[in-house]
């Protein structure tokens, strides 16, 4: 593996460095304590500066718009933009909608291009995508009671979803639903676009989160889906072909998330630093950096950020070399490791801020509210685990049950 980084490269990160900490982080505190749709005429004031800048939707293709970075490339960008919540929306790279962006760049119709996709990689609009359901278990999304069905030209969909993330204000949802109920499971659910002004779309509400609703792109919807009718030609992709495209979209999806994850881990290690330097405990002087106790959790948070960095690093490079499903191993691994190295990070940071931790004067009880979450979506910690180890273990013979 080669670790030099391009002169293009360090460039496009100084400047998204620089950026973050000029325009993004002193927006911080207005982003903790008003609704988003009070801060997003100055979200989209930060956008227009990014375009200008020519660094928008860095991981998006060129000829709709985008820088066209790789996936490498973009996993330093992510790191760069995951220091503040605000990064990944504010240079168009956000999820759900760089999935959903991959998805109809790989599967979508021209037509399906021309409506969703271009308008999305410009940030006109946004998208969410409609998978979970409240009653059957996430974790094994083949077990899925949405159904679309087929009635003249069009599919009528019905069923319950819930997280579906940014549904609130998205123009259009990717709804995961049964097509094929008669196929083996894994190609019973199919891919349809649903514009959320459908009849039949209902948003129920924006589930609270750790006691926070949210709104707009920062928020997670329930959503009922009632006698919801779209043509058929709003299928992505061929029926059937619902998981296997979900698969294309996770591989990469997980080195967006984990690099933002190192992103947010060296924001709350620069944090906890900066205090346990400031922070007198006696009259002499003496700060909580002066403990032993704390330069531990110093030296153990940066052995254990660099580690994850350079799993991901790896990762993304094995994708980039040989493809996501021969990464499959490492995409799992770091999919749990740096989730639980970034909640310790976090969690640390907030420690040494006493009080202050617990308050929303710093970033840090927003990131121990909400990355929790990290854990749990895209596969949850167990899952990924148990994944890992049936590979490891069939090669030393034992067959799955
Ligand atoms: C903040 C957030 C955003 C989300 N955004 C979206 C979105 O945009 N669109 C969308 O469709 N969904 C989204 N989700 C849903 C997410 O994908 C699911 O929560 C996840 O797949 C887990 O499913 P579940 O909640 O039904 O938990 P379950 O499947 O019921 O699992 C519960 C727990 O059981 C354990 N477990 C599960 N399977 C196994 C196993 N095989 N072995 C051992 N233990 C196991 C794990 O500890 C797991 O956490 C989001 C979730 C969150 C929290």
């Amino acid at each position: 593996m080669d670790f030099t980084i391009s002169p293009k490269m360090a460039t496009i990160i100084e400047m998204i460095n620089e950026f973050v900490d000029r325009e993004l982080i002193p927006l911080e505190p207005e982003f903790l304590t008003r609704p988003t749709s009070e801060l997003l005429p100055v979200i989209r004031e930060k956008q227009a500066m990014v375009k200008k800048m020519e660094l928008w939707a860095p991981n998006q293709p060129r000829e709709y718009g985008g820088l066209g970075l790789g996936l490498l490339e973009h996993a330093l960008v992510s790191e760069a933009l995951g220091r503040t919540p605000l990064g990944h929306y504010v240079f168009g790279c956000q999820a759900p909608d760089a999935g959903n962006i991959e998805i109809l760049y790989l599967f979508g119709t021209e037509e399906q291009k021309e409506k969703y996709l271009r308008p999305l990689v410009a940030g006109e609009i946004r998208s969410c995508f409609s998978m979970t359901e409240v009653e059957l278990a996430g974790s094994n999304p083949v077990m899925m009671a949405t159904t679309a069905v087929k009635d003249g030209d069009d599919y009528v969909i019905n069923g319950q979803k819930w997280y579906t993330t940014a549904a609130d204000g998205a123009e259009f949802a990717i709804v995961m639903a049964q097509t094929n109920p008669e196929a083996d499971k894994y190609h019973r659910a199919s891919m349809i676009i649903v514009p959320c002004d459908t009849p039949g779309f209902n948003l129920v509400r924006n589930i609270p989160v750790m006691g926070h609703g949210g709104d707009g792109y920062f928020s997670h919807a329930e959503i009922l889906y009632q006698n919801c009718r779209v043509p058929q030609r709003n299928l992505l992709g061929r029926e059937g072909e619902g998981f296997a495209i979900a698969q294309e979209r996770l591989g990469p999806g997980r080195i967006h998330h984990c690099m933002r994850w190192i992103g947010i881990c060296n924001r709350a290690f620069d944090l906890l630093c900066t205090r346990a330097r400031d922070r007198r405990i006696d009259p002499d002087g003496t700060t909580l950096a002066d403990k032993q106790i704390i330069q531990a959790w110093i030296a153990e948070c940066a052995a254990e950020i660099q580690a994850a960095r350079l799993m991901v690093i790896h990762a993304a490079w094995r994708i980039e070399k040989e493809g996501a499903k021969a990464a499959r191993q490492e995409i799992s691994l770091i999919k749990f490791k740096v989730a639980n190295i970034m909640q310790m990070v976090i969690d640390r940071a907030l420690q040494v801020h006493g009080g202050l931790g617990m308050t929303d004067d710093t970033i840090l009880a927003y990131l121990y509210r909400h990355e929790r979450a990290a854990r749990i979506y895209d596969g949850a910690d167990e899952v990924h685990k148990v994944a890992v180890a049936r590979q490891i273990l069939r090669r030393y013979g034992k067959a799955n049950r």
